[in-house]
């Protein structure tokens, strides 16, 4: 099948007169006829469902749509992006290990790795996406357990060098892991480009309307652990929680990286997609194909007219053959990249604010990539209690505005814009 189809029909495969829409099972427990059936569960020894904080049908069948989307070979939802890039690099890296993240990521991420993650005694080392192949080498050290980056940073819209990571990492013996929320799979497959391990926040394009919180996190199953098996001792070596089984032995290399962050980190944090969420991003994920081609095809056309607007200070999206990343984007995103455009205001932060004043299709909101269009100022809003000079310096200018465009009428889009630009 090919991505269109797969948003439509992977996942879930009714049988002769089984509901034709995925069911909501909306169950906490799952009913059992003896003790020693659901011994096996336990010991996994068996597979099934014994308790939706683990593990859920609904959940399961939309996990598994978004692992064909993607070619892995298994998959998990969580309740958020934040917890699917907790969980994807935790799984890997314990108190006393180190992971190379590029710097140019989601804000949420880096504070979750360079604070949150720092306390609990990982260390990290955060590099510029574009430094050179032997820069990136030097920052590996004996404990590095994977390396981390994003296919479109947001909001800084760089654009991930995956060939060049994927060889660092990959030549020290560790994984690869990017969040591919911006691009999402139908413009971007990381594992054809050296991947180990994707994640998603589906809050964005994957759910698309505003509707739900959730994330997701994909295997692409090639990453040799035992070949490693003094760095991934976790994969490795016996699980006394789960009656000594070693999962890379027991669930082999496509198995036992989604097997394990279910049975340990579901089972002890519990950060599931409840099934009406994971429901409801389904009814997302049909349309995904469609709406992300008119979301590039809109983000296109809104850049061009930004570009030739003499309003305008400067333009970043991907996508316009201006753009720095241009060529990068061509080679990974043949098809398109995303709906979200940053761009400067002549007149600095004032401009930015009033401009956004008279914007009456695009809403002010703290939120990207779904099908209506918003628009958000950093300096006045995110990186609110930062001076001009800091701004800078955190690589927000104070002139910033970042653009989510939605699958609205372009020409309504673009009126907007041009109504609100003139009126500064
Ligand atoms: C929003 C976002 C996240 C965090 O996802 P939540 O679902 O809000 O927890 C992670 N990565 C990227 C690229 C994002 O845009």
């Amino acid at each position: 099948m090919r991505q269109e189809t797969k948003c439509i029909q992977a996942g879930y495969n009714p049988g002769n007169g089984d509901p034709r829409m995925i069911p909501i099972i909306q169950s906490t427990t799952f009913k059992y006829d003896t003790s020693e059936d659901m011994g096996k569960l336990f010991d996994l020894e068996a597979s099934g469902y014994f308790y939706s904080r683990l593990q859920n049908p609904t959940s399961d069948y939309v996990a598994a749509k978004i692992c064909a989307l993607e070619g892995g070979s298994a998959a998990m939802l969580t309740s958020s992006g934040q917890a699917a890039n907790f969980f994807a690099v935790f799984n890997l890296a314990q108190a006393g290990d180190h992971v190379i993240s590029s710097a140019s990521i989601y804000g949420g991420t880096y504070n979750l790795f360079n604070v949150t993650m720092r306390k609990m005694g990982i260390d990290f080392t955060f590099v510029d996406p574009d430094c050179s192949e032997e820069e990136l080498n030097e920052a590996f050290k004996p404990n590095t357990k994977c390396v981390f980056g994003e296919t479109i940073a947001n909001p800084a819209l760089t654009v991930f060098d995956f060939e060049k990571f994927s060889k660092a990492a990959h030549d020290h013996g560790v994984p690869l892991i990017v969040d591919n929320t911006f691009a999402t799979p139908v413009n971007c497959r990381p594992f054809e480009w050296g991947t180990d391990i994707v994640t998603h926040s589906t809050t964005k394009y994957m759910d698309g309307h505003d509707a739900t919180v959730g994330g997701c996190i994909v295997d692409s199953g090639k990453f040799d652990w035992m070949a490693h098996k003094e760095k991934f001792p976790g994969l490795c070596t016996p699980d006394e929680s789960y009656h000594g089984i070693t999962y890379a032995e027991k669930f082999g290399q496509e198995g036992a990286y989604i097997t394990k962050a279910t049975a340990q980190l579901m089972r002890d944090f519990g950060a599931v997609q409840s099934p009406v969420n994971a429901y409801l991003l389904n009814l997302g994920l049909e349309s995904l194909a469609v709406r992300m081609k008119r979301h590039c095809e809109n983000a296109l056309k809104l850049a061009e007219f930004l570009e030739a607007n003499d309003k305008v200070s400067w333009v970043e999206y991907p996508g316009l053959p201006s753009n720095k990343y241009y060529e990068r984007a061509k080679k990974y995103m043949p098809e398109g990249t995303c709906g979200v455009i940053s761009f400067g205001v002549k007149g600095g932060r004032k401009a930015a604010e009033e401009f956004m004043k008279h914007l009456k299709v695009a809403i002010i909101a703290t939120h990207v990539a779904d099908a209506h269009s918003c628009v958000l100022h950093p300096a006045s809003s995110t990186h609110r209690q930062l001076s001009d000079e800091e701004l800078v310096a955190a690589g927000v200018a104070p002139d910033l505005v970042r653009f989510s465009c939605g699958i609205e009428n372009i020409e309504d889009i673009i009126e907007d814009v041009s109504k609100a630009l003139e009126s500064i």
